[in-house]
């Protein structure tokens, strides 16, 4: 059972990465806040993963900070202490690498991982998909958000083994996904 303190540490987390998120909006037509998807891949972790690590569900609400916004991994230590930030920096792409050499490296990695990340990680794959699948970026042609799904196999590909019930969410989104997006192709 969680302790109030495992609470109070939780609903942190939500309140740090909300303000670090307040200005960022995702690519969907809606603009939706930014914050909806690590709520949304903590929720995931918790719900379908029966995951109780407060680790992992920090790590999961912080996962984005340090890539899309300006928090520090020093900053997460200091407020979340330092397994929180190894999670955090094991996510986090580096930004300074051109993009095909960081869809690379998700690939590469995801075997290495610590199985906390790999968790991230794979409820992070779950909750692009299924936007990728129902609320694409308006500017996405259907191609491009083919071969999202085509490169999001290969990361998982290589989380396999960390959470069953996880990758079978993961799988049934997939194939849903392919599904929905070859029957547009052909409308
Ligand atoms: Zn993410």
């Amino acid at each position: 059972m969680a302790s109030v303190s495992d609470f109070t540490k939780l609903l942190k987390a939500i309140h740090f990465a909300a303000l670090k998120h307040r200005d960022q909006r995702r690519k969907d037509v809606e603009a939706s806040p930014y914050i909806n998807h690590p709520i949304e891949v903590a929720e995931t972790i918790a719900r379908v993963g029966q995951v109780t690590d407060l680790v992992v569900l920090q790590s999961a609400i912080l996962h984005d900070t340090v890539e899309d916004t300006l928090t520090t991994p020093e900053e997460i230590e200091e407020h979340f202490g330092l397994e929180v930030r190894r999670v955090v920096e094991e996510v986090t792409d580096d930004k300074s690498l051109p993009k095909a050499t960081r869809k690379q490296l998700q690939i590469d990695h995801a075997p290495h991982l610590s199985t906390r990340a790999q968790l991230v990680k794979l409820a992070d794959k779950i909750s692009n998909v299924r936007a990728v699948t129902e609320t694409p970026p308006a500017d996405w042609p259907l191609e491009r958000r083919v071969a999202y799904l085509d490169w999001t196999e290969n990361v998982v590909a290589g989380l396999r083994g960390c959470n069953a019930p996880l990758e079978n969410l993961y799988d049934q989104l997939l194939s849903q996904g392919r599904a929905a997006l070859s029957i547009q192709g052909k409308i």
